[in-house]
């Protein structure tokens, strides 16, 4: 039955939308992998729980008037340092949900190799209703109280941009951070997804999509797992609907696209685009810059029920809008092969096992949209070590490269042309480094999730053995500090 005022551990009510909390959504799906493995009891039960959390009122002058805000921030796990996460601007925030959503990051850095622990933050505002000095202002108070109360540094916790939010935001939090703490050498680093000219890296907006990308990539060349699932390998022609066109669903669909896909249906909280022919990504983008939506596409036809088009037939069904999206109500009815995760949560616990028994594969959220954060760990590498990627190395690089082109137009005595001398020459540039550092983090991840679903005849679906790659990484790092002998 649906809990229409389920009251969290926290004591906060989850609204009416969700069968469970999400936090007990996320340990429900921890529990099937925790009990396939032989840690102690005291482990995983430290491993599962959230270490800090810090929840803050605060007044903020917004047109003449006060209006006290409510924000939060979480530190799921501390087994690695810094903290990561990003910062959602939502009506909807509550501490439950930034909970759930710092366990995540916690197995999603873990999964991905990138050796942080988890956090999240939020803060309950809709920011289409502040004006932009408005939400600057809001902004810099909440990275004060995160200041004052060290929840924040390129040691302790870095925020990144999550819904609502972007280098923008993060721009001002940098600003306020280096104001309040003056001297500290890499306080650039205390906060990712900044823009370009603050200490950002080449490649951090289009990552969480990109990664994405790459993975479902991965996903479609593995012919033994399209055999299991009853569908042809590679990505040419393969059908997608897009659940939001915000930062990751826009990109998703723009390198699905551009992979050999055909979308066939986006859609957005006022309505849906659907085309057997395919939507062109780019186009419709344009058209919502113009109008203000991706609805009255002429490219397409429009449905105002958007979220109808979910259940949708297609290949692919990519949920990136928000958690809870696909739950028992809806889940018999959607008819996609494979549900590529690009939200946080966005397929409830209780949805899980009804879509497993129709056959379809869920590449789950902590691998799949675990490409923001890997590329948040370049930025923040960048940052501590104060040069950008390819300074030290592109021009050695292009030296060698010519050396090497020469001798070969020597040897057999042809010339090459010039495009392809620059071709072969070229050195990388930091984004070059950035996105084939996300290919190869995606790809190896994605062996290794896989490698545990092969070996193992108890884990039954891609999600549990994603678990259970992150659980036995960051057992490992307790193992290691001699907490858990
Ligand atoms: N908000 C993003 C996520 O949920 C990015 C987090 C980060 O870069 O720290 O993965």
């Amino acid at each position: 039955m649906a809990a229409t005022s389920a009251t969290t551990a926290s004591g906060n009510s989850a609204p009416k939308y969700f069968e469970i909390p999400f936090f007990a959504s996320v340990n429900e799906n921890f529990n099937k992998a925790a009990v396939l493995l032989d840690h102690p009891k005291g482990l995983l039960d430290q491993i599962r729980v959230c270490n800090s959390v810090y929840y803050m009122q605060f007044p903020v002058r917004i047109k003449g008037e006060i209006q006290v805000i409510s924000a939060w921030r979480a530190e799921h796990s501390h087994h690695k340092l810094p903290c990561k996460g990003g910062i959602r601007y939502s009506e909807n925030v509550n501490q439950d949900e930034v909970i759930a959503l710092s366990a995540l990051m916690t197995y999603k850095c873990a999964v991905v190799n990138v050796p942080f622990g988890g956090g999240k933050g939020g803060i309950k505002i809709n920011p289409k209703n502040y004006s932009e000095e408005e939400l600057e202002r809001i902004t810099r108070r909440y990275t004060v109280e995160l200041i004052h109360k060290n929840f924040i540094g390129p040691a302790v916790d870095v925020p990144a941009p999550d819904y609502g939010t972007g280098a923008r935001e993060m721009a001002w939090i940098a600003d306020t951070y280096q104001t309040f703490v003056g001297k500290e050498i890499d306080a650039l680093g205390c906060v990712t997804g900044k823009p370009i000219p603050l200490g950002g890296v080449h490649g951090r907006t289009e990552a969480t999509g990109r990664g994405l990308f790459f993975g479902v990539r991965e996903a479609l060349n593995d012919a033994e797992l399209m055999k299991k699932i009853n569908m042809s390998v590679g990505m040419e022609g393969k059908t997608v609907i897009v659940q939001g066109f915000g930062n990751v669903g826009y990109h998703a669909a723009k390198f699905l696209q551009e992979g050999g896909a055909t979308i066939i249906g986006i859609i957005e909280w006022d309505g849906a685009v659907v085309s057997a022919n395919g939507i062109d990504v780019e186009a419709l983008d344009a058209h919502r810059k113009t109008t203000g939506s991706i609805t009255n596409f002429h490219g397409a036809t429009t449905v105002k029920q958007g979220n109808s088009v979910l259940e949708y037939e297609c290949d692919i069904l990519v949920p990136s809008a928000l958690e809870s999206q696909i739950t028992k109500f809806n889940a018999p009815n959607i008819k996609a092969k494979i549900i590529a995760e690009g939200a946080n949560g966005p397929v409830v616990a209780s949805a899980e096992d009804i879509l497993l028994e129709k056959g379809i594969l869920i590449i789950p959220d902590m691998y799949l949209n675990a490409g923001g954060v890997v590329v948040s760990y370049f930025e923040w590498l960048k940052n501590i070590s104060h040069v950008r990627f390819g300074r030290m190395d592109k021009r050695f690089e292009e030296g060698g490269n010519f050396r090497l082109v020469s001798l070969v137009e020597r040897m057999t005595g042809q010339s090459l042309t010039p495009e392809e001398k620059n071709m072969l020459i070229r050195g990388a540039d930091e984004e070059d480094l950035v996105n084939s550092g996300l290919e190869d983090s995606m790809i190896t991840a994605y062996h290794e999730i896989m490698a545990i679903w092969r070996t193992r005849p108890n884990v039954k679906d891609m999600r549990t053995a994603a678990f259970i790659s992150a659980i036995d990484k960051i057992a490992h790092s307790y193992f290691q500090m001699g907490i858990f002998p």
